[in-house]
């Protein structure tokens, strides 16, 4: 999971904007309402750090109003009056889906489901980038209990050194074999942690790294059997590894996949002794 800047939405003119283009019936109810709308937004962006116990029940607010809230998320489709707000937020992304920085973050998922918690559901801080895969596998879980909850990225601060993604790395007699985990003893908040391990279970990233391993380990080893072919001993293709895993972290930090990867076949000695052979 990689933290996103919060965007830059002024989330009051969003909800005018919905107001402004709901039915006549709606209108109304929504205008009645505002004040109590913008109160629970302003709970929600709060006092910046992202918990649980901050989810509101909503059951104390009208049923039809929630409806028309709900509806009001087909203004951020292509064309409507809110569609500023899908391509801003898809920019913040970097390119890169926040949860499992394998795919484009192509769609917006509402951190807090629109399907029960609706004043959210063109909230600009509750619509988080995300890929499709990680979209459809996070569906509407991640925020039932404390228990099974997402980190938010936008309010879970994560910094580029914390490193709570372990790769590990076996070099077989035929093949090399992965694996990727969660490292429980990673110097983190122990409920973030929870969260990671949670949403890293749902969202299957341990089968898929080990999918998106297997080009990367075939690309070092072609780079390594060159190396080796230049007369550079077993210490500098081990170095050229760490190299190349630095960089990673420094850019993506230090729970990205590929750093993960690459810091695990660095201190391989199997693998970058011999070992890469098998997977070219
Ligand atoms: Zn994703």
């Amino acid at each position: 999971m990689k933290t996103l800047s919060l965007p830059l939405r002024d989330t009051t003119v969003d909800l005018d904007t919905c107001i402004a283009r709901a039915s006549a019936q709606a209108k109304p109810r929504l205008v009645a309402h505002r004040g109590e709308i913008l109160a629970l937004f302003d709970n929600y962006t709060g006092n910046g750090a992202w918990d649980f116990e901050r989810v509101e029940d909503l059951e104390h607010f009208p049923k039809d109003v929630r409806a028309d809230l709900r509806k009001t998320y087909s203004l951020t489709y292509p064309n409507r009056a809110l569609h500023t707000l899908r391509s801003d937020l898809l920019s913040v992304a970097n390119n890169l889906c926040p949860y499992c920085r394998l795919e484009e973050p192509s769609t917006l998922d509402h951190f807090l489901p629109k399907s029960r918690h609706e004043p959210f559901a063109s909230f600009a801080p509750n619509l988080v980038p995300m890929c499709k895969t990680c979209n459809t596998l996070k569906g509407t879980k991640g925020s039932k209990n404390a228990r099974q909850f997402f980190t938010h990225a936008y309010f879970n601060q994560l910094a580029n050194e914390d490193r709570f993604v372990i790769a590990q790395v076996a070099v077989g007699a035929r093949h090399i074999a992965t694996n990727f985990i969660i490292d429980f003893s990673a110097d983190l908040d122990a409920n973030i942690l929870q969260r990671l391990a949670y949403q890293f279970s749902i969202l299957r990233l341990g089968p898929r790294y080990q999918l998106a391993a297997i080009d990367l380990i075939y690309t070092q080893a072609v780079k390594l059997a060159e190396m080796e072919r230049d007369g550079c001993n077993a210490e500098v293709r081990r170095t050229s590894l760490e190299g190349d895993a630095l960089v990673e972290k420094r850019i993506f930090g230090a729970s990205y996949w590929k750093a993960a990867l690459l810091e695990a076949l660095a201190t391989n000695e199997p693998f970058y002794t011999d070992g890469y052979h098998r997977a070219l």
